[in-house]
């Protein structure tokens, strides 16, 4: 059958790749990979032989080759989808051929497995039954803030990507728009030797990162706002009553 498979990949301790990701790496037919020499590395380290021709599918190219993929897969090929890291997709490549496959009526499957949201969200010790992803905020100030600032009335657990460059500007602005008492967490490094994870309100966090920054790969997960914050946050949807005086 006509197949594309999405596999996540381990984010750091090559240990939590998957026997399912193992096979899929030796008897796919086509691999298409964010990186092609990434690719390489993992399985070497793996020790499994890449059965199948590589591709490199990566954000620059992603939509010219999804429909060749598609294509290979119409024709009888399993096409495996890889990134460099954790799940397809989740701010990598992989939604191209996704698409592609669900419009041109190709089986799509993943072989699920690690990804940062995940991993940080649950060793955050916020809830875990409401969240959001927001990925990388934006690089722009002007625009971090405008982002930021729309959050702020937010109640559900939210999840942002950061790097090491970036995370002292971040806090600068998580503790403008969200004042210095909301809890949240700092993961970074999850799965690796070095995995720390610093838990406390945005005033400690944020004078941590500037006493001793963080190096390597971050996660941020903020606590969403208390209702009370929602609703200075959002007048309109705080009350039925002041609803139903607005339609009046
Ligand atoms: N597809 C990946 C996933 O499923 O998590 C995300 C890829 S995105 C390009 C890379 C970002 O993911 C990093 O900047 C960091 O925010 C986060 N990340 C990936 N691996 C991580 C790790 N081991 N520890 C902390 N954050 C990580």
């Amino acid at each position: 059958p006509a197949t594309v498979v999405l596999a996540a990949t381990p984010i750091g301790n090559t240990s939590d790749a998957s026997p399912r990701l193992m096979a899929l790496l030796e008897r796919a037919d086509i691999v298409a990979a964010e990186d092609t020499r990434r690719l390489y590395d993992l399985a070497n380290r793996l020790g499994v032989r890449v059965g199948g021709r590589v591709v490199a599918y990566h954000d620059h190219n992603e939509h010219e080759k999804a429909d060749g993929l598609i294509d290979e897969a119409e024709a009888g090929a399993t096409v495996l989808v890889v990134s460099d890291a954790g799940m397809p997709t989740i701010n990598d490549p992989g939604l191209a051929v996704v698409r592609r496959a669900i419009e041109r009526g190709v089986a799509v499957t993943c072989a699920p497995g690690p990804s940062a949201v995940l991993d940080a969200l649950a060793l955050s010790g916020l809830p875990t039954d409401r969240f959001c992803y927001e990925g990388f905020v934006p690089r722009r100030h002007a625009e971090r803030l405008q982002r930021l600032r729309m959050l702020k009335g937010e109640e559900r657990t939210i999840v942002l990507y950061e790097t090491p460059h970036r995370i002292a500007a971040t806090m600068d602005d998580l503790e403008e728009v969200f004042g210095p008492d909301r809890r949240m967490a700092l993961c970074r490094e999850l799965t690796k030797d070095f995995e720390e994870i610093r838990r406390g309100d945005i005033r400690t966090i944020h004078q941590g990162v500037v006493d001793d920054p963080p190096r390597g790969e971050i996660v941020l997960v903020l606590a969403g706002a208390s209702p009370q914050e929602a609703a200075e946050a959002f007048p309109t949807a705080a009350d039925p009553d002041d609803l139903a005086a607005l339609a009046a």
